[in-house]
């Protein structure tokens, strides 16, 4: 289960992140590439751009969802 104390530094403020956790396996980025991005540097998932809307909060949670790792969190 992801920890907010463990958000990846990286992510744009805001109520969802990627923590430490994250495997690196794409699947997420594949999904909803418009909330999540690699960041090269570290090898792992960020949220580049927070979802506003109830349908992109929706889209995100789905991303949130199938993390293999459960490596997404909404605080
Ligand atoms: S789906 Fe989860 S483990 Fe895979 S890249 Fe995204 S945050 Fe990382």
């Amino acid at each position: 289960m992801s920890n907010p104390l463990d958000r990846n530094p990286e992510n744009v403020p805001g109520s969802f992140y990627v923590d430490n956790t994250c495997i690196d396996c794409d699947i997420c980025r594949g999904s909803a590439p418009q909330f999540f991005t690699r960041w090269d540097d570290g090898g792992y998932s960020i949220v580049h751009t927070q979802p506003v809307t109830e349908e992109e909060i929706a889209q995100a949670m789905e991303a949130m969802e199938g993390c293999p790792s459960e490596s997404i969190g909404r605080e």
